[in-house]
């Protein structure tokens, strides 16, 4: 019998097999729940597609989290084919190749409002229509941040004042839902090699800080968040909400 038997979930943010989100929907499948995902742009669906169909999931869905359409189209597919969802993964962020090096006080505005529109304010717009589908269920809604959102990392630049944004959604939000037993709550992730880091400059050496200074002396994997993810989206964590998780290898509690 598996933890999450019986339950249905939608993974948003799977690109390949190195993204953080297809590695938390290996983790609740094998705890027994049924996924949809969503795929951002033609291009990757070839990529999603198969991996969904390797562990059984039907639902595979277009959305551009910039286009309410395509988000409501897929709330709508939910709605139809489940009536209703448990769990939902917020695993996505963008921002310009050019805005992720050099000086911060260089973004630009077009920038900004790009980094804070996909980063954060799409949680918000997903949590609305999850509202609608979680009702009566216990459901758990989490994203992924990461320490950027704290503290200056050199050239995270406009991605980490995007994810203070996302972090202080999450504490929002949890208090909106709360009432209703939904969740919401936020995984602060250690560095990992995924297409989204690739874009970072200077990741390598991010990377290397962990190694060197983290109290584990490792960087984290894929497959580390995602078990605290499935604590976060399971009865495991029935009393924990607003929270921001750091799965880092302990990197966050280190001074000099
Ligand atoms: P990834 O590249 O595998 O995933 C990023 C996802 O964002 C992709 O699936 C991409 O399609 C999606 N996306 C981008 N723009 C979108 C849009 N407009 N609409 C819908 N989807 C869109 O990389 P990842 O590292 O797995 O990133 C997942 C999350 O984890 C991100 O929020 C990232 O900031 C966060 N995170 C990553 C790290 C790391 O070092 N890799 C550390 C902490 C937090």
């Amino acid at each position: 019998m598996g933890l999450l038997d019986g339950k249905k979930g939608i993974i948003f943010g799977v690109a390949n097999e190195r993204s953080i989100a297809w590695a938390i929907a290996q983790a609740l499948n094998k705890e027994g729940m049924e996924l949809a995902f969503s795929y951002a742009g033609e291009a990757l669906e070839s990529r999603v597609r198969p991996l969904a169909e390797s562990i059984g999931s039907k639902l595979v869905i277009p959305c551009d989290v910039t286009d309410d359409a395509q988000i409501d189209s897929v709330f709508d597919t939910l709605s139809k084919e489940w009536g209703g969802i448990d769990a939902l993964v917020h695993s996505l962020a963008f921002a310009r190749k050019e805005e992720l090096k050099g000086d911060f006080v260089d973004t630009s505005r077009e920038g900004f409002r790009i980094a804070l529109d996909v980063s954060a304010y799409s949680l918000v717009a997903l949590a609305r229509r999850a509202r609608a589908l979680m009702e009566g269920r216990a459901g758990s809604i989490i994203t992924l941040s990461y320490y950027g959102s704290v503290k200056v990392i050199q050239n995270y630049n406009v991605m980490g004042v995007a994810k203070a944004a996302l972090e202080a959604s999450v504490r929002y939000l949890a208090s909106d839902l709360g009432p209703k037993n939904i969740r919401v709550n936020a995984i602060s992730a250690g560095p990992i090699k995924t297409l989204a880091a690739m874009g970072i400059a200077g990741f390598r050496s991010i990377l290397d800080q962990v190694e060197t200074k983290a109290p584990l002396r490792r960087n984290v994997t894929q497959e580390d968040v995602a078990k605290t993810a499935l604590y976060l989206l399971s009865g495991l964590s029935s009393g924990v909400t607003g929270e921001v998780v750091y799965v880092d290898s302990g990197f966050n509690i280190v001074g000099l």
